[in-house]
């Protein structure tokens, strides 16, 4: 059967091969968990503890601050050490809550549930799923509620869940299919009991075939589509996801729910079905450590708070051959100098790269080859966006339609002079919200 796809795009390496067989395995913590306030695209949560104070597993820690965030909750039972800043994947100091753990994992059998029985309205399902703090568990931890919160006006047509995990290296997607897919038809499932009229697709790239015929089965005798997809990068950003299984165009600056569709991550709608289902929060998330400055690649459930440092540890990280460590894909990810940082909810790989793997070479002058051009999925100019990042036209890069870049990389991996397109461009694209 022929994947669909979309325009343009790469075919990196995929090197999944070290951690696609491998089971999910549970990784518990050490004694301190720390839970930055900042998680999700959105405003920071306001910390609803103290030092002092003793926390259940899943009490909430981090109240959500206006409609686009999301609530936070302890993964572990145990005392606050301290509420204060601490540095976090951002690369900068976020307000943060410290617990030790005390390892009992106890919970408050008292506490009142998210949980909704039988059928349930759009507002439950908008309210648990806010409750439950689930955001975009793809890495873009965009808040989970605000997609279903979808205007009066506009019909939502298709619910479309990403399986395309098309970054290389990264296996956990697969393996929540393989291992939990009856959650993920589970939480598709709710999603369509809410949005009655729309057709439910789950998108697959034909590099996971065992994953791809296990959902096949999982969806028999129900309306749910499995659909293969053309392995390709980048195939499971929203838009190109969007194109590839109902042929409609993102216009640009505008949300998936303007041609109709919602797109949920494999993770999320699991976990969407966790805290409908049986009131659970997001407390952990799977994680896959890869790359050859690992001994021991590995598909970890990890808990919320945990320490890169003890993570990278159980993985059998070789600290003299890893000269880059990333948090994320190759392409899209951020590389990090400091381990000692928590695991948050968007952390969906920690990659550990010797000299081979990283190929770290030198920028050169653009040679106008064009190449850039024939892959980037927006239909962009990248070295033209470059050039006027780079000299600070602002309003040229607006019309060059910059703005619409998806820092996705295909430019920058293509590139023969190995040109930091995307830095340059992200940087513009930041001074020019900052300037709105
Ligand atoms: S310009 Fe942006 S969208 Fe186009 S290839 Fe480069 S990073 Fe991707
Ligand atoms: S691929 Fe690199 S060298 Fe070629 S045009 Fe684009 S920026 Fe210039």
């Amino acid at each position: 059967m022929k994947g669909l796809t979309f325009k343009r795009g790469i075919h990196p390496n995929y090197r999944k091969d070290a951690t696609a067989h491998l089971k999910i395995e549970l990784m518990l913590p050490d004694k301190e968990l720390v839970f930055p306030m900042s998680q999700h695209i959105g405003a920071p949560c306001t910390p609803i503890v103290k030092k002092g104070d003793y926390v259940y597993v899943g009490d909430r820690i981090g109240a959500a601050n206006g409609f686009v965030s999301a609530d936070i909750h302890s993964s572990v039972s145990g005392t606050v050490k301290v509420v204060e800043p601490r540095m976090t994947l951002r690369g900068v100091k976020d307000n943060c809550v410290v617990i030790e753990n005390d390892g009992l994992y106890a919970v408050d059998e008292n506490k009142e549930s998210i949980k909704v029985e039988g059928m349930l309205t759009k507002e439950q399902l908008i309210s648990c799923v806010q409750s439950a703090g689930i955001v975009g568990l793809g890495g873009a931890t965009f808040p989970a509620h605000v997609k279903l919160s979808t205007p009066e006006d506009k019909k939502v047509e298709y619910i479309l869940i990403n399986g395309a995990e098309c970054e290389p290296y990264l296996t956990s997607d697969h393996r929540v299919m393989l291992e939990r897919g009856e959650e993920v038809v589970g939480g598709l499932k709710i999603l369509l009991q809410v949005f009655k009229e729309a057709q439910g697709i789950i998108g697959i790239e034909d590099n996971k075939m065992d994953a791809y015929e296990h959902m096949c089965k999982l969806v028999e005798g129900t309306s749910i589509k499995v659909q293969l997809l053309h392995t390709k990068y980048p195939q499971g950003s929203e838009k190109h996801l969007i194109y590839a299984l109902t042929s409609r165009e993102v216009p640009s600056g505008k949300l998936p729910i303007e041609v109709g569709c919602i797109v949920h991550n494999i993770d999320s709608v699991g976990a969407i079905y966790r805290a409908v289902k049986r009131g659970e929060p997001v407390l952990s998330r799977i994680v896959t450590v890869s790359g050859k400055g690992v001994k021991k690649p590995c598909n970890l459930e990890v808990k919320t708070g945990t320490s890169f440092r003890q993570v990278l540890e159980y993985a059998g990280i070789d600290w003299e051959q890893t000269i880059k460590i990333i948090a994320g894909g190759p392409m899209m990810g951020t590389a990090i100098s400091n381990v000692d940082v928590p695991v948050v909810k968007g952390t969906s790989a920690i990659l550990c790269f010797t000299e081979e793997e990283a190929g770290l070479t030198t920028p050169s002058n653009c040679i106008r080859c064009g190449k850039c051009v024939d892959v980037c999925p927006m239909g962009l100019v990248p070295s033209a966006l470059q050039k006027s990042a780079m000299n600070g036209h602002y309003d040229e890069f607006l019309k060059q339609n910059g703005m619409d870049c998806i820092e996705c990389g295909c430019c920058a991996f293509t590139c023969p002079a190995k040109r930091e397109i995307v830095q340059t461009i992200r940087t513009a694209k930041a001074a020019i919200r900052s300037k709105k």
